[in-house]
């Protein structure tokens, strides 16, 4: 392939979601795969619809999973002139009108309009459907098939990765070319994400922004790989890939002509996995954004609660709620008052409080008393914990031994 440039050319009117991220996931893989370019274009030449707020949020969105840009942004509204200079072109050649204030490209008749879509083959289209179209407005500003159509040479784009809902634009794109004498790019038309449904995917199936789901405390490292895997497969069947793995094996030929279907369940999957693989200094740093109740431990207190409860987390926003039976007092009915009082005896005999000694030293209470072994951990756990815990032992060394006996006490006081 020669030097593969590609672009990602979000229309600035609102926060982009996922499936316009993966757009720029797949060309960011593309240029990355290739030694090549990736451009963040942003195209405000719609002023009517312009919000200027969601130009910090895009560039948010594509950072925070890793896809930096080469180079600074570029935007078309600084670059009028350029475009200005094209229409003179056209005028020369007098493939324009002028209408209303609006210039309109001329559309010839019956003339065949085809290029080899490197995702869907051929695509031909007959000029007949096209009318004349306006490519530079009355406010002086052009319109997307236009500016995007000049930048794309101007930028020597080799690759238009984009969603097929453009697939009818393009035709007017290759008179363009045309008209200018110049080569157009390759075009690769992404079908859309759908949901579950088979439909275009909504917001509340999911067509959320990235920074939505981190918000909600899902990782990038997972919505990078359950997005690179919607509508591109790897070889083989392995499916975890962090970015980097995702550049060496991106390749065209391996996008999906189908449409592929949200599925929030293998996002979550995805991160859980992610979770796992953190190691606890990495782990305890994400949770401390998530979480009120880990401001109020240390870091070493804060790794043995969250290595306990890493299984159970699915997204870093479930910390509080699953781990808050290591931060509050036993809040259910306290079981029987002697029951308590013996199992108070046996912790105040432990010496060496970590989790293997205090396993020893309750089994073996537990079989010299001839206790039943889950009626006294129930005991336990009750008078300790606020309900169900991961294993008792492992739950009891993550506070100390005199915490460990004020609930106890407490417990003892409300227990009849
Ligand atoms: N500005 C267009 C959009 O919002 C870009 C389409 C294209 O990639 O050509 O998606």
């Amino acid at each position: 392939m020669s030097r593969v440039v590609v672009r990602y050319a979000p229309s600035p009117t609102g926060i982009p979601h996922i499936g316009n991220i993966r757009t720029a996931l797949f060309n960011f893989l593309l240029a990355k795969n290739q030694n090549g370019q990736f451009i963040l274009r942003i195209e405000d030449t719609d002023r009517k619809r312009f919000i200027p707020k969601s130009i910090p949020k895009i560039k948010e969105s594509l950072l925070v999973l890793g896809l930096k840009w080469d180079g600074e942004e570029i935007y078309q509204s600084k670059r009028l002139n350029l475009y200005q200079e094209h229409l003179e072109i056209l005028k020369k050649k007098q493939l324009t009108y002028n209408k209303e204030g609006a210039w309109y490209f001329k559309v010839e008749k019956s003339k065949k309009i085809s290029w080899q879509d490197l995702l869907h083959g051929p695509i031909n289209f007959s000029s007949d459907v096209i009318e004349d179209f306006v490519i530079v407005k009355s406010d002086g500003f052009p319109t997307y098939h236009f500016a995007s159509v000049v930048d794309d040479h101007e930028m020597q784009v080799s690759h238009v990765m984009r969603g097929d809902e453009w697939i009818s634009s393009t035709p007017k794109h290759l008179l363009l070319y045309q008209a200018f004498s110049w080569n157009p790019p390759k075009f690769i038309h992404l079908p859309p994400i759908l949901g579950p449904d088979k439909k275009k995917l909504s917001k509340r199936q999911g067509a959320r922004s990235v920074l939505e789901y981190i918000e909600d405390g899902y990782l990038p490292e997972a919505l990078v790989n359950f997005l690179a895997l919607l509508g591109w497969s790897p070889k083989g069947d392995r499916e975890l890939f962090i970015l980097d793995e995702l550049i060496r094996e991106f390749s065209l030929d391996r996008l999906n002509k189908n449409s592929p279907i949200f599925n929030i369940e293998k996002l979550n999957w995805f991160n859980k996995k992610y979770l796992q693989k953190y190691t606890s200094d990495e782990l305890i740093k994400k949770i401390r954004n998530f979480s009120k109740l880990a401001k109020t431990v240390n870091d070493q207190h804060l790794v043995k609660i969250s290595r306990l409860v890493c299984d159970r987390l699915t997204t870093l926003a479930d910390f509080d709620s699953i781990a808050s039976i290591f931060f509050e007092k036993g809040k259910e009915k306290p079981p029987q008052k002697s029951k308590i009082e013996n199992a108070r005896k046996a912790i105040e005999s432990i010496i060496t409080w970590d989790e293997y000694s205090i396993g020893q030293v309750l089994d073996e209470w537990i079989a010299s008393n001839h206790f039943e072994s889950s009626d006294f951990k129930n005991t336990l756990r009750l008078s300790v914990f606020a309900d169900n815990t991961p294993p008792i032992y492992q739950s009891l060394a993550v506070l100390s031994k005199e915490e460990v006996i004020n609930r106890i006490d407490d417990a003892i006081k409300k227990a009849k």
